[in-house]
């Protein structure tokens, strides 16, 4: 069968969906529906059939999937609309606002009888796909802790992401993608959620956030963005108990280095050394550690559509699934819950 997608809001992310991401033979783009006249004459140039209206989108486009590519508070209605006309959804992420949006489109494309899915392409990014490796072959031994960030310096661009009503700010941004990796790289159950947010260069929305989740095996993680950052950190610092990984800013240079066998040798003194007068501190000698270059993953980086297509065949299992979304979802709710009073919120998700 050939399944036809129709995209609702062509901006953006709806030309890299129909021009730049791999499809398989059977799914063609036909159609699109968008509040903008500017924008349908874009997606008719490009060769979609363009409605301006939903109904009459959703009744007459004859099209299989909906692709849901609009601001973020907008995702639950539309996508319901589709859900409701029999379609099968791909949501931008956020998938919404929040958990209990997402969980009436999941029990609604329960009731049609159609599949839903998040497009959460970050993890097939090669700086993810890297400490996934690192982390599943062992080579830091067991990890403990896990630093992700993204940082800019450039504010938040002066669009619909930085209005509040739009579902603007770097949480709903950034931070879905980020909070995606880290639940997709540890699936014990998060035990506690802190979150701050930043508020420098508007006070509408977060233009930044720092999010703490620990979890019930004693691993933690640090979620980071920042908009306002002309040093960064680097994208990931990741602990394990036999090493560490870094890897940097943009370039993904970085390395892995482990514990060799080789015990330390404690002084008993302290001594004036390197760090000054400090036992603890004091740096290592060269030969118990190595230094390893970072793999080279592979990252299936069409796997969206090819999946989505096998998956309403009931050929295979999503790539993101709702469960996996619900997830995310909740965290988001206690990362915003957390930041209003302040609090650690304990939880059990
Ligand atoms: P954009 O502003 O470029 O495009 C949004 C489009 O939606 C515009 O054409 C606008 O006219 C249209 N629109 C707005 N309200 C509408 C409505 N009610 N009905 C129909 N059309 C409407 O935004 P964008 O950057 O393309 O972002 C769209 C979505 O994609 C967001 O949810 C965003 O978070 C997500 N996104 C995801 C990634 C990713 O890496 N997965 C990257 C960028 C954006």
């Amino acid at each position: 069968m050939t399944y036809k997608v129709g995209i609702i809001g062509y901006g953006g992310m709806a030309l890299y969906h129909h021009l730049n991401v791999e499809k398989p033979d059977n799914v063609v783009f036909t159609s699109a529906f968008d509040i903008a006249e500017e924008r349908l004459l874009k997606a008719k140039e490009n060769g979609l059939e363009v409605y301006s209206d939903l109904k009459d989108f959703l009744k007459l486009s004859g099209v299989d999937i909906v692709l849901v590519s609009t601001p973020n508070s907008t995702h639950f209605s539309l996508a319901m609309a589709a859900i409701e006309h029999g379609k099968h959804v791909i949501l931008e992420k956020p998938a919404t606002m929040n958990s209990s949006e997402f969980e009436k489109l999941v029990c609604a494309a329960k009731e049609h009888n159609v599949v839903i899915t998040t497009h959460q392409n970050r993890r097939m990014d090669k700086d993810y796909r890297i400490i996934k490796q690192v982390l599943e072959v062992g080579t830091i031994g067991e990890c403990f802790r896990v630093e992700s960030r993204i940082e800019g310096s450039r504010g938040i661009a002066d669009t619909w992401r930085r209005k509040k009503s739009a579902g603007g700010g770097m949480l709903y941004d950034w931070g879905v993608h980020l909070i995606d990796q880290i639940l997709d790289l540890f699936s014990n159950k998060v035990t506690s959620v802190f979150c701050e947010f930043s508020h420098i260069t508007t006070n509408e929305v977060d233009d930044g956030f720092r999010l703490h989740l620990q979890f019930d095996d004693g691993k933690s993680a640090l979620i980071e963005v920042g908009t306002c950052n002309y040093i960064m950190h680097p994208l990931w610092y990741v602990l394990g108990k036999k090493g560490s990984i870094q890897i940097n800013y943009w370039d993904l240079s970085g390395k892995v280095v482990r514990l060799k066998d080789t015990q330390i040798k404690w002084e008993d003194e302290i001594r004036p050394n390197i760090a000054g007068p400090s036992i603890t501190m004091a740096p290592r000698a060269e030969d118990t550690l190595c230094t390893l270059p970072l793999p080279e993953p592979v990252c299936d980086t069409d796997i969206l559509y090819r999946n989505f297509v096998k998956a309403i065949e009931g050929k295979e299992k999503l790539w993101v699934s709702t469960q996996e979304t619900m997830r995310v979802m909740k965290i988001i709710d206690l990362a915003f819950e957390s930041a209003e009073k302040n609090q650690v919120i304990r939880c059990n998700i």
